[in-house]
């Protein structure tokens, strides 16, 4: 992985930022390591960037525990694992002892499992909700009305910490068209605020569509191969 790649990537996220006034320093840069390779991880790691995301649990496992050694021998600080994509009930368990923030609780189920795994762990376990925005898409999430009730239910889990909603819009060639999709999340974010949910957190865009997120208030955007390359 080049340096210029990344402040590359930096630099797109201080520019949409500042097209949205907004301060760039608020926007997380998670880097989506699914299927890349721990060496690659560790350049990554050692070029600053600091959040990483993984979709499988099982495939987490393996690199997180690879990659501790290197962290502490490194002294490198401030590195969080983020699970990004959908999880089983029953790999909720695992899931609380790898991750330090899980983007997709999508059901009440999983948040009570998750919480009783938290509670076993002694863990204040951060989570995002997943909201699927599309009948079109066939991504996980939860549907608009079920949100609601989930936030109440996660507002009485003493060890989860809702901090926020994240989603995937269907996929655009032209970014412009995932925006739509983008400000809804940010609607439903700023009315669960009015109600008294506080989750200022907005997980949303990726590769292709990051700044468009940016400008419609993601917090935390999610990218792969624009860092990595493609995924083979
Ligand atoms: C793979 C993945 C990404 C990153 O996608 P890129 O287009 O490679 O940046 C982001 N979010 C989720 C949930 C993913 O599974």
């Amino acid at each position: 992985m080049k340096i210029e790649v990344v402040s590359d990537i930096h630099k797109r996220i201080c520019r949409a930022a500042m097209r949205a006034d907004r301060d760039p320093a608020d926007i997380k840069l998670i880097a989506v390591t699914k299927t890349v390779g721990i060496e690659a991880i560790k350049e990554a790691a050692t070029l600053g960037l600091r959040f990483f995301g993984e979709n499988r649990v099982q495939e987490a496992r393996d690199k997180i525990g690879e990659f501790a050694s290197f962290i502490s021998e490194g002294g490198y600080s401030g590195i969080e694992w983020h699970l990004i994509g959908h999880l089983q009930l029953n790999k909720a368990k695992y899931a609380v002892r790898l991750f330090d923030l899980i983007h997709t609780v999508d059901s009440v189920e999983l948040a009570e499992e998750l919480n009783r795994r938290a509670e076993q762990a002694g863990k204040t376990q951060r989570v995002l909700v997943q909201v699927k925005l599309s009948e079109e898409s066939t991504k996980q999430g939860v549907p608009e009305e079920g949100l609601l009730p989930l936030f109440e239910k996660l507002n009485s889990l003493a060890c989860l910490k809702p901090e926020g909603l994240m989603a995937m819009p269907p996929f655009f060639d032209d970014p412009e068209r995932a925006r739509p999709y983008f400000r809804r999340l940010s609607e439903l974010r700023d009315e669960a605020e009015q109600k008294g949910f506080h989750l200022p957190e907005l997980s949303m865009g990726m590769s292709g569509d990051f700044e468009a997120a940016i400008l419609e208030g993601a917090t935390m955007v999610r990218i792969g191969t624009a860092l990595f390359g493609r995924r083979s």
